[in-house]
Protein backbone atom coordinates (compact mmCIF):
# COMPACT_ATOMS: atom_id res chain seq x y z
CA UNK A 1 0.00 0.00 0.00
CA UNK A 2 2.62 2.94 1.05
CA UNK A 3 3.65 5.35 -1.16
CA UNK A 4 6.19 8.19 -0.94
CA UNK A 5 2.62 10.58 -0.74
CA UNK A 6 0.33 7.40 1.37
CA UNK A 7 1.63 5.78 4.63
CA UNK A 8 -0.68 6.28 7.75
CA UNK A 9 -3.56 7.74 5.19
CA UNK A 10 -3.96 4.98 3.25
CA UNK A 11 -6.35 6.37 0.82
CA UNK A 12 -4.42 9.10 -0.71
CA UNK A 13 -2.75 6.31 -2.40
CA UNK A 14 -1.85 7.32 -6.54
CA UNK A 15 -0.98 4.14 -8.06
CA UNK A 16 -3.26 3.48 -11.30
CA UNK A 17 -4.49 0.31 -12.87
CA UNK A 18 -5.60 0.47 -15.97
CA UNK A 19 -7.86 -2.18 -17.76
CA UNK A 20 -6.55 -2.85 -21.47
CA UNK A 21 -9.73 -4.27 -22.97
CA UNK A 22 -7.69 -5.96 -25.97
CA UNK A 23 -5.22 -7.51 -24.09
CA UNK A 24 -7.64 -8.37 -21.25
CA UNK A 25 -4.36 -7.02 -19.22
CA UNK A 26 -4.59 -4.73 -16.34
CA UNK A 27 -1.65 -1.86 -16.88
CA UNK A 28 -0.48 -0.47 -13.47
CA UNK A 29 2.16 2.19 -12.92
CA UNK A 30 3.29 3.29 -9.55
CA UNK A 31 5.96 4.04 -6.98
CA UNK A 32 5.26 1.69 -3.56
CA UNK A 33 7.72 2.09 -0.89
CA UNK A 34 8.60 0.07 2.39
CA UNK A 35 7.62 -3.29 0.85
CA UNK A 36 8.39 -5.74 3.57
CA UNK A 37 10.32 -8.78 1.78
CA UNK A 38 9.83 -6.89 -1.35
CA UNK A 39 13.00 -7.98 -3.05
CA UNK A 40 12.80 -11.62 -1.79
CA UNK A 41 9.44 -11.98 -3.41
CA UNK A 42 10.64 -10.01 -7.22
CA UNK A 43 14.45 -10.89 -7.26
CA UNK A 44 15.43 -14.17 -5.81
CA UNK A 45 12.28 -15.66 -6.01
CA UNK A 46 11.92 -14.78 -9.31
CA UNK A 47 14.90 -17.05 -9.92
CA UNK A 48 12.57 -20.67 -9.07
CA UNK A 49 9.80 -18.76 -10.84
CA UNK A 50 7.12 -18.49 -8.31
CA UNK A 51 7.33 -15.28 -6.65
CA UNK A 52 4.82 -11.94 -6.09
CA UNK A 53 3.81 -8.75 -4.67
CA UNK A 54 0.44 -7.53 -3.66
CA UNK A 55 -0.21 -3.46 -4.83
CA UNK A 56 -2.96 -1.40 -3.78
CA UNK A 57 -4.15 0.81 -7.05
CA UNK A 58 -6.91 2.67 -8.13
CA UNK A 59 -9.11 1.44 -10.81
CA UNK A 60 -11.20 4.67 -10.59
CA UNK A 61 -9.46 7.51 -9.60
CA UNK A 62 -12.65 9.39 -9.82
CA UNK A 63 -14.46 7.35 -6.90
CA UNK A 64 -11.86 8.13 -4.50
CA UNK A 65 -11.53 5.08 -1.68
CA UNK A 66 -14.26 3.43 -3.79
CA UNK A 67 -11.45 2.59 -6.27
CA UNK A 68 -9.20 0.95 -4.77
CA UNK A 69 -8.54 -2.53 -5.42
CA UNK A 70 -5.36 -5.38 -4.76
CA UNK A 71 -3.61 -7.17 -7.35
CA UNK A 72 -0.85 -9.41 -7.35
CA UNK A 73 1.82 -8.08 -8.95
CA UNK A 74 4.70 -11.44 -10.36
CA UNK A 75 8.28 -11.56 -9.89
CA UNK A 76 10.01 -11.24 -14.00
CA UNK A 77 6.57 -9.20 -14.62
CA UNK A 78 8.39 -6.34 -17.09
CA UNK A 79 8.37 -2.78 -15.67
CA UNK A 80 8.35 -3.71 -12.09
CA UNK A 81 11.71 -3.11 -10.50
CA UNK A 82 13.17 -3.38 -7.01
CA UNK A 83 14.95 0.94 -6.55
CA UNK A 84 16.15 0.56 -3.41
CA UNK A 85 16.41 -1.56 -0.10
CA UNK A 86 16.19 0.42 3.43
CA UNK A 87 18.86 -0.12 5.86
CA UNK A 88 17.16 -0.57 9.07
CA UNK A 89 16.73 -0.36 13.15
CA UNK A 90 15.30 -3.77 13.31
CA UNK A 91 13.88 -6.96 11.84
CA UNK A 92 17.25 -7.05 9.33
CA UNK A 93 16.35 -10.64 8.60
CA UNK A 94 13.20 -9.13 6.41
CA UNK A 95 14.15 -6.97 2.92
CA UNK A 96 12.40 -3.55 3.01
CA UNK A 97 12.17 -2.45 -0.67
CA UNK A 98 11.18 0.27 -2.65
CA UNK A 99 9.63 -0.95 -5.78
CA UNK A 100 8.40 1.03 -8.83
CA UNK A 101 5.72 -0.35 -11.69
CA UNK A 102 6.09 1.36 -14.69
CA UNK A 103 3.54 -0.32 -17.48
CA UNK A 104 2.99 -3.08 -15.75
CA UNK A 105 1.31 -5.54 -16.95
CA UNK A 106 -1.02 -8.32 -14.81
CA UNK A 107 -3.35 -10.64 -16.12
CA UNK A 108 -7.37 -9.41 -15.70
CA UNK A 109 -7.92 -12.60 -12.77
CA UNK A 110 -4.67 -11.11 -10.87
CA UNK A 111 -7.26 -8.52 -9.52
CA UNK A 112 -8.45 -9.05 -6.18
CA UNK A 113 -11.93 -8.23 -5.91
CA UNK A 114 -14.62 -6.98 -8.04
CA UNK A 115 -13.38 -4.84 -11.35
CA UNK A 116 -16.49 -3.08 -10.72
CA UNK A 117 -17.08 0.55 -9.26
CA UNK A 118 -19.82 1.41 -7.33
CA UNK A 119 -19.60 4.72 -5.79
CA UNK A 120 -19.32 3.37 -2.19
CA UNK A 121 -16.21 2.90 -0.34
CA UNK A 122 -16.65 -1.11 -1.03
CA UNK A 123 -13.12 -1.07 -2.07
CA UNK A 124 -11.38 1.15 0.20
CA UNK A 125 -13.51 -1.42 3.12
CA UNK A 126 -11.30 -4.34 1.08
CA UNK A 127 -7.80 -2.26 2.52
CA UNK A 128 -9.27 -2.20 5.81
CA UNK A 129 -10.46 -5.49 6.19
CA UNK A 130 -7.22 -6.72 5.13
CA UNK A 131 -5.91 -5.19 8.34
CA UNK A 132 -8.74 -6.25 10.39
CA UNK A 133 -6.93 -9.42 9.88
CA UNK A 134 -3.27 -8.88 9.43
CA UNK A 135 -2.74 -6.54 12.68
CA UNK A 136 -3.07 -9.03 15.06
CA UNK A 137 -0.62 -11.40 13.31
CA UNK A 138 2.28 -8.46 13.58
CA UNK A 139 0.70 -8.04 17.21
CA UNK A 140 1.50 -11.89 17.83
CA UNK A 141 5.13 -11.59 16.15
CA UNK A 142 5.86 -8.70 17.92
CA UNK A 143 4.30 -11.16 21.15
CA UNK A 144 6.45 -13.86 20.02
CA UNK A 145 9.82 -11.30 20.48
CA UNK A 146 8.48 -10.39 24.03
CA UNK A 147 8.27 -13.55 25.22
CA UNK A 148 11.51 -14.57 23.73
CA UNK A 149 13.41 -11.92 25.43
CA UNK A 150 11.17 -12.49 28.57
CA UNK A 151 12.07 -16.11 28.66
CA UNK A 152 15.87 -15.20 28.18
CA UNK A 153 15.96 -12.73 31.15
CA UNK A 154 14.32 -15.53 33.37
CA UNK A 155 17.24 -17.97 32.43
CA UNK A 156 19.82 -15.93 33.14
CA UNK A 157 18.29 -14.42 36.46
CA UNK A 158 18.12 -18.44 37.57
CA UNK A 159 21.46 -19.08 36.15
CA UNK A 160 22.53 -16.23 38.84
CA UNK A 161 20.61 -17.83 41.64
CA UNK A 162 17.75 -14.89 41.43
CA UNK A 163 14.44 -17.10 41.76
CA UNK A 164 10.54 -15.24 40.81
CA UNK A 165 8.85 -16.31 44.58
CA UNK A 166 5.38 -15.87 43.11
CA UNK A 167 2.34 -15.60 45.41
CA UNK A 168 4.69 -13.09 47.81
CA UNK A 169 2.78 -9.84 48.77
CA UNK A 170 3.65 -7.09 46.37
CA UNK A 171 5.44 -5.16 49.47
CA UNK A 172 7.84 -8.37 49.96
CA UNK A 173 9.15 -8.87 46.85
CA UNK A 174 12.51 -7.38 45.44
CA UNK A 175 12.34 -4.90 42.31
CA UNK A 176 13.77 -7.49 39.67
CA UNK A 177 11.05 -9.88 41.35
CA UNK A 178 8.25 -7.29 40.51
CA UNK A 179 9.25 -5.92 37.00
CA UNK A 180 9.87 -10.15 35.93
CA UNK A 181 5.65 -10.06 37.45
CA UNK A 182 4.86 -7.02 35.44
CA UNK A 183 6.45 -8.07 32.52
CA UNK A 184 4.37 -11.41 32.88
CA UNK A 185 1.10 -9.75 33.01
CA UNK A 186 1.48 -7.23 30.60
CA UNK A 187 2.58 -10.08 28.11
CA UNK A 188 -0.11 -12.81 28.88
CA UNK A 189 -2.80 -9.70 28.83
CA UNK A 190 -1.75 -8.66 24.89
CA UNK A 191 -1.83 -12.51 24.11
CA UNK A 192 -5.06 -12.45 26.01
CA UNK A 193 -6.43 -9.10 23.33
CA UNK A 194 -4.51 -10.97 20.33
CA UNK A 195 -6.44 -14.46 20.75
CA UNK A 196 -9.87 -12.71 21.03
CA UNK A 197 -9.12 -10.47 17.90
CA UNK A 198 -8.26 -13.65 15.94
CA UNK A 199 -11.28 -15.45 17.11
CA UNK A 200 -13.82 -13.15 16.04
CA UNK A 201 -12.12 -13.18 12.69
CA UNK A 202 -12.51 -17.29 12.30
CA UNK A 203 -15.76 -17.20 13.38
CA UNK A 204 -16.84 -13.97 10.84
CA UNK A 205 -17.48 -11.73 13.46
CA UNK A 206 -16.30 -7.72 13.11
CA UNK A 207 -13.24 -7.90 14.92
CA UNK A 208 -12.03 -3.66 13.60
CA UNK A 209 -11.96 -2.56 17.33
CA UNK A 210 -10.51 -5.47 18.58
CA UNK A 211 -8.13 -5.69 15.83
CA UNK A 212 -6.64 -2.54 16.57
CA UNK A 213 -6.68 -2.79 20.57
CA UNK A 214 -4.29 -5.54 20.18
CA UNK A 215 -2.04 -4.00 17.59
CA UNK A 216 -1.70 -0.81 20.26
CA UNK A 217 -1.23 -3.36 23.45
CA UNK A 218 1.38 -5.10 21.61
CA UNK A 219 2.91 -2.43 20.18
CA UNK A 220 3.78 -0.79 23.68
CA UNK A 221 3.82 -4.10 25.80
CA UNK A 222 6.40 -5.28 23.40
CA UNK A 223 8.85 -2.03 23.38
CA UNK A 224 8.65 -2.02 26.95
CA UNK A 225 9.53 -5.41 27.38
CA UNK A 226 12.54 -6.02 25.41
CA UNK A 227 13.93 -2.66 26.95
CA UNK A 228 13.09 -3.69 30.48
CA UNK A 229 15.24 -6.98 29.74
CA UNK A 230 18.24 -5.15 28.42
CA UNK A 231 18.07 -2.78 31.12
CA UNK A 232 17.97 -5.38 33.89
CA UNK A 233 20.90 -7.93 32.23
CA UNK A 234 23.31 -4.55 31.48
CA UNK A 235 26.04 -5.25 29.24
CA UNK A 236 24.24 -8.94 29.29
CA UNK A 237 21.31 -7.37 27.01
CA UNK A 238 23.31 -5.26 25.61
CA UNK A 239 26.11 -7.32 23.90
CA UNK A 240 26.21 -8.99 20.66
CA UNK A 241 26.95 -12.40 21.79
CA UNK A 242 23.23 -13.20 22.80
CA UNK A 243 19.92 -12.63 20.41
CA UNK A 244 18.38 -10.09 23.54
CA UNK A 245 19.87 -6.95 21.76
CA UNK A 246 18.49 -7.80 18.54
CA UNK A 247 14.99 -8.40 19.79
CA UNK A 248 15.38 -4.79 21.45
CA UNK A 249 15.84 -3.48 17.62
CA UNK A 250 13.07 -5.56 16.31
CA UNK A 251 10.02 -4.83 18.44
CA UNK A 252 9.40 -1.42 17.58
CA UNK A 253 8.74 -1.83 14.66
CA UNK A 254 5.63 -3.82 15.93
CA UNK A 255 4.38 0.36 16.68
CA UNK A 256 5.08 1.10 12.97
CA UNK A 257 3.83 -0.91 10.30
CA UNK A 258 0.87 -2.08 9.58
CA UNK A 259 -0.94 0.93 11.02
CA UNK A 260 0.89 3.22 13.90
CA UNK A 261 0.40 3.36 17.72
CA UNK A 262 -1.42 6.68 17.26
CA UNK A 263 -3.39 5.41 13.80
CA UNK A 264 -4.52 2.54 15.51
CA UNK A 265 -5.37 4.61 18.56
CA UNK A 266 -7.73 6.71 16.36
CA UNK A 267 -9.52 3.51 15.17
CA UNK A 268 -9.96 2.28 18.50
CA UNK A 269 -11.27 5.93 19.78
CA UNK A 270 -13.45 6.10 16.78
CA UNK A 271 -15.49 2.72 17.64
CA UNK A 272 -16.08 3.55 21.01
CA UNK A 273 -17.04 7.08 20.43
CA UNK A 274 -18.97 6.12 17.14
CA UNK A 275 -16.96 8.65 15.15
CA UNK A 276 -16.69 8.26 11.63
CA UNK A 277 -13.25 8.33 9.83
CA UNK A 278 -13.46 12.09 9.10
CA UNK A 279 -15.05 12.92 12.39
CA UNK A 280 -11.98 12.21 14.11
CA UNK A 281 -8.64 12.22 12.55
C1 LIG B 1 10.34 -1.86 8.16
C2 LIG B 1 9.03 -1.42 7.55
C3 LIG B 1 8.29 -2.31 6.79
C4 LIG B 1 7.09 -1.89 6.19
N1 LIG B 1 6.38 -2.78 5.41
C5 LIG B 1 5.30 -2.34 4.74
C6 LIG B 1 4.62 -3.18 3.79
O1 LIG B 1 4.98 -4.35 3.57
N2 LIG B 1 3.56 -2.68 3.11
C7 LIG B 1 3.13 -1.41 3.30
O2 LIG B 1 2.17 -1.00 2.65
N3 LIG B 1 3.74 -0.57 4.19
C8 LIG B 1 4.81 -1.01 4.90
N4 LIG B 1 5.46 -0.17 5.79
C9 LIG B 1 4.99 1.22 5.90
C10 LIG B 1 4.30 1.51 7.21
O3 LIG B 1 3.03 0.89 7.26
C11 LIG B 1 4.23 3.05 7.31
O4 LIG B 1 5.54 3.53 7.49
C12 LIG B 1 3.34 3.49 8.44
O5 LIG B 1 2.00 3.17 8.18
C13 LIG B 1 3.46 5.00 8.69
O6 LIG B 1 3.24 5.72 7.51
P1 LIG B 1 4.28 6.86 7.05
O7 LIG B 1 5.62 6.20 6.96
O8 LIG B 1 3.78 7.55 5.85
O9 LIG B 1 4.34 7.86 8.23
P2 LIG B 1 3.35 9.08 8.49
O10 LIG B 1 1.95 8.71 8.13
O11 LIG B 1 3.95 10.29 7.88
O12 LIG B 1 3.44 9.16 10.07
C14 LIG B 1 4.49 9.80 10.77
C15 LIG B 1 4.08 9.91 12.22
O13 LIG B 1 2.87 10.71 12.33
C16 LIG B 1 1.87 9.98 13.01
N5 LIG B 1 0.56 10.30 12.44
C17 LIG B 1 0.19 10.30 11.13
N6 LIG B 1 -1.10 10.63 10.99
C18 LIG B 1 -1.58 10.82 12.25
C19 LIG B 1 -2.85 11.18 12.80
N7 LIG B 1 -3.92 11.39 12.02
N8 LIG B 1 -2.96 11.28 14.15
C20 LIG B 1 -1.89 11.08 14.96
N9 LIG B 1 -0.67 10.75 14.51
C21 LIG B 1 -0.51 10.63 13.19
C22 LIG B 1 2.23 8.53 12.77
O14 LIG B 1 1.65 7.70 13.78
C23 LIG B 1 3.73 8.57 12.85
O15 LIG B 1 4.14 8.56 14.19
C24 LIG B 1 6.63 -0.57 6.40
C25 LIG B 1 7.37 0.31 7.19
C26 LIG B 1 8.56 -0.09 7.76
C27 LIG B 1 9.35 0.90 8.59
Amino acid sequence: MTEPGAGSDTSAIRARAVLDEKTNEWVINGEKIFVTAGDKSLTEYEKLGKGFIVVWASIDPSAGRAGMRAFVVEAGTPGVKVTKLEHKLGIRASDTASVSLVDARVPFENLLGSPTVEKTTTGFKGAMATFDATRPLVAASGLGVARAALEFLKAKLRENGVQIRYGMPRQKLTAIERDVIDMEIMLKSAWLMVLKAVWMADNKKPNALESSMSKVKAGDVTTKITQKAVEILGPLGYSREFLLEKWFRDAKITDIYEGTGQINRLVVARQILGYSGSELR
